[in-house]
């Protein structure tokens, strides 16, 4: 496996090289990785501040801090896994309809040669072509664990069905996810109405609220959470499900979010027997301050990539 080792530090100064994420090898995407790391640079369906499309440039360059072995693990996750930065997905950034058609054609043919990958935003709405395209892949609906300050279930604005708030309500609609065995993190208000909380009550998705997991504790909550066992899995994960403080650079902050610790723990508590692939979206990084919130998003795709080690 030494080829899908990062580019080591000692050899090259962090600050030095050329930037991948986790300065893994970049490869095509025929190559014999098992999980491609991917960037999906598109924003066209952001409703407030734009700037996601710079997303996964942000993320490659803090990628020079990435390492491999998890504490909580006691893993690196070289041994386990081969991973590599496929580079990014193709988009029209004044196109969604066609930035859709070229996600889901993308992703479709990498789950095809047998692989796993990690998307990495971009803003939300990227995430209903992925998850056509798993369901495609699959022939069955996911289970999906959704990190998110909002419930991502909104109507339709300005006339328009597809945007960074409605990906949730497709995706139920479409059958792409089992809503029953669906959980959503981090969940806070402000709501424009109930239109969206009454979508999820009627679809009986998991909702977990910053309230519910603050009252428990994080470790009480964390153990309390059911095993992922029986359908394949999907995370996705929204950067503004961290407060404000840890993660600023994003679209629309919503105070009163996540630490980054505990997101960390929730991630490293889950256990997934089938994980299919995982997304990171929101990062705006002209948002965002001292590269926190890129530091975070590194931060859970380090923690992505466990799960996919611990799962293999
Ligand atoms: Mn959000
Ligand atoms: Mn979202």
């Amino acid at each position: 496996m030494s080829e899908y080792k990062p580019l080591p530090g000692r050899d090259f100064p962090r600050f030095s090289a050329i930037k991948t994420f986790f300065r893994l090898p970049h490869v095509d995407i025929d190559a014999d990785y098992e999980l491609g790391i991917v960037g999906v640079p598109f924003d066209g369906g952001v409703s407030y501040r734009p700037g996601a499309r710079f997303g996964p440039t942000r993320i490659r360059e803090v990628s020079s801090l990435g390492r491999v072995y998890n504490w909580g693990r006691h893993q690196s996750f070289v041994e386990k896994l081969k991973v590599a930065d496929l580079g990014d997905c193709p988009t029209v950034p004044i196109d969604l309809k066609q930035t859709y058609e070229k996600i889901e054609a993308y992703f479709l043919n990498l789950l095809s040669k047998n692989k796993k990958f990690i998307a990495v935003g971009g803003d939300h709405s990227t995430t209903l072509p992925l998850l056509r395209a798993v369901k495609k892949n699959l022939g069955r609906p996911v289970q999906l664990i959704h990190f998110d300050a909002h419930l991502d279930t909104y109507p339709a604005a300005w006339g328009c069905e597809y945007h960074h708030g409605a990906f949730v309500r497709h995706a139920v609609e479409e059958g792409l996810i089992l809503p029953e065995k669906s959980h959503q993190f981090g969940i806070r208000g402000p709501l424009a109405g109930s239109d969206d909380l009454d979508f999820v009550t009627k679809h009986k998705i998991n909702v977990h609220t910053v309230d519910d997991i603050r009252r428990k504790g994080i470790f009480e909550f964390v153990d309390a959470l059911p095993e992922f066992n029986d359908d394949p899995v999907y995370i996705s994960f929204d950067i503004d499900c961290l407060d404000p403080a840890y993660a600023p650079g994003t679209g629309t902050p919503v105070p009163g979010g996540l630490t980054t610790y505990e997101t960390q723990q929730i991630l490293r508590s889950l256990k997934i027997k089938n994980l299919v692939a995982c997304d990171l979206v929101e990062v705006c990084p002209a948002y965002d301050q001292s590269e926190i919130t890129c530091l975070a998003a590194l931060d859970s795709i380090f923690e992505f990539i466990g799960l996919f080690a611990q799962a293999k």
